[in-house]
């Protein structure tokens, strides 16, 4: 490593990565001076600054490369240990199916690509791994669908969602998934255990669409699925997992934890068509505590409404009529507490009833979906159009402030609220 001017070269040997987590707010970029290299599967480009300021990121090089660091990280070092060449394993493995489905005559069960859930606890290299995935069969040609079903952060729209979108293009290692028209349902809690009758609903009918629409796209059904999930496996959350596995009919499940790939084995044994694949765990992959994970949602929200400082966005504020819009909440809301119930009463709640809300002082700071739905009944059969995030409301002049992606008119009435909050404004 040389250091000269706020800038330290670094020469990476062949299967060698240089980590970096740099603070948010500290501007720190990486160029490609040498070889080649790639962050977390996307290719750096020679010459080309690339700023990772606010992320944990891998330079990683299959065949040696030099770069430089330009600005000071919070930590950097070189490992000559990673478990890349076994993720790359796999997706050559994937990449042979997607041959073989696209040799399938269009429309055959046998056109379906492959259909990959990447499964393991909080902070095990889920989301890396699945760009990862994503990002070589695009190099290969391939347009993935990745689907996010990480509710509690959300790379591919806000958070609360269930999404998907087609990847037709490497990961912008700054901007993220490109996600001009994502597929969303949205759920609105951060937590899967929030309502898991809802998150299952949202599931069936995710994975029901982009069946339908993998039927009339040959190639989007030859490349298949890139699968995210939350990292919550035990209990319920373990029950949910095995829905999605389900749901999804995957055929290749990849476990980073090794109790959670001995579970499955043992209870998808009936299976047959899935493989269990066990990967390890990148010694990168870095643990976040709670309220960082908390703060990494609200910045999620804040880019959704303001972009990011290379691609900016302009929200906009408009005062509505609150007759103007239905606000409705899916399920019973905050749950009262069981000591709340009479002895021995339980909750009757239906988890997907809908409830028509009054305008009130609680919507202030909501995060709202916009329903494409057109009546109340479809709300739980319509993927969402976008967000908004309510500001104020005046229930004496019965007008209610939001912040919208932009000017103009709401694409749908139907608004819902789920349990996500955020004070960006
Ligand atoms: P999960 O989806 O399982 O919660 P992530 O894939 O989001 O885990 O990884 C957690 C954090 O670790 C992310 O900030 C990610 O950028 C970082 N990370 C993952 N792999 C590496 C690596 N090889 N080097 C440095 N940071 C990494």
């Amino acid at each position: 490593m040389a250091n000269e001017g706020g800038s330290s070269e670094y020469t990476l040997k062949a299967n060698e990565e240089l980590r970096l987590d740099c603070p948010a707010g500290r501007s720190v970029s990486v160029r490609l001076e040498d070889g080649t290299a790639e962050i977390f599967g996307s290719e750096l480009h020679r010459g080309r600054s690339v700023s990772v300021s606010g992320q944990k990121v891998a330079v990683f090089t299959w065949s040696g490369c030099r770069v430089t660091v330009q600005g000071e990280p919070g930590v950097v070092y070189v490992a000559d240990e990673t478990p890349n060449a076994a993720y790359l394993n796999v997706h050559q493995t994937l990449s042979a199916r997607r041959e073989e489905a696209a040799k399938a005559g269009p429309g055959t069960a046998a056109a379906r690509g492959p259909v990959v859930v990447v499964v393991g606890p909080t902070d095990s290299g889920k989301s890396t791994l699945c760009r990862m995935l994503c990002n070589w069969a695009v190099r290969s040609e391939w347009q993935p669908t990745f689907v996010d079903l990480d509710v509690g952060q959300g790379s591919v729209t806000a958070p609360g969602c269930l999404s998907a979108v087609p990847v037709e293009q490497p990961v912008d290692p700054q901007e993220g998934f490109a996600a001009d028209i994502p597929l969303a349902f949205f759920y609105g809690h951060a937590s899967p255990g929030e309502n898991p009758t809802l998150f299952k609903a949202l599931c069936d009918k995710l994975a029901a669409l982009l069946q339908r629409r993998a039927a009339a796209d040959a190639k989007a059904s030859a490349s298949g699925l890139v699968i995210n999930t939350f990292g919550w496996v035990d209990g319920v959350g373990y029950e949910l997992q095995k829905h999605i596995i389900s749901s999804f009919q995957a055929d290749v499940v990849l476990v980073m934890e090794d109790r959670l790939h001995f579970q499955l084995q043992q209870d998808l044994k009936s299976s047959p068509r899935t493989s269990i694949v066990k990967l390890a765990k990148s010694g990168g992959v870095v643990t976040r505590q709670t309220d960082e994970r908390r703060t990494a949602r609200d910045h999620r929200i804040r880019e959704y409404f303001y972009g990011t400082p290379t691609a900016p966005l302009q929200p906009a504020t408009q005062t509505i009529r609150a007759s103007d819009i239905a606000v409705y909440r899916i399920g019973t809301g905050p749950r009262a507490p069981s000591s709340a119930l009479p002895l021995g009463a339980s909750s009757l709640a239906d988890p997907l009833r809908l409830t028509g809300l009054p305008p009130s002082l609680d919507w202030q700071q909501a995060l709202m979906a916009v329903s494409y739905a057109a009546t109340p009944e479809q709300i739980l059969n319509s993927n969402v159009a976008g967000f908004v995030l309510v500001k104020e409301v005046d229930t004496a002049r019965g007008t209610v402030t939001l912040t919208t992606p932009a000017p103009g008119p709401l694409p749908g009435r139907y608004l819902v609220l789920g349990s996500l909050r955020s004070a960006i404004d």
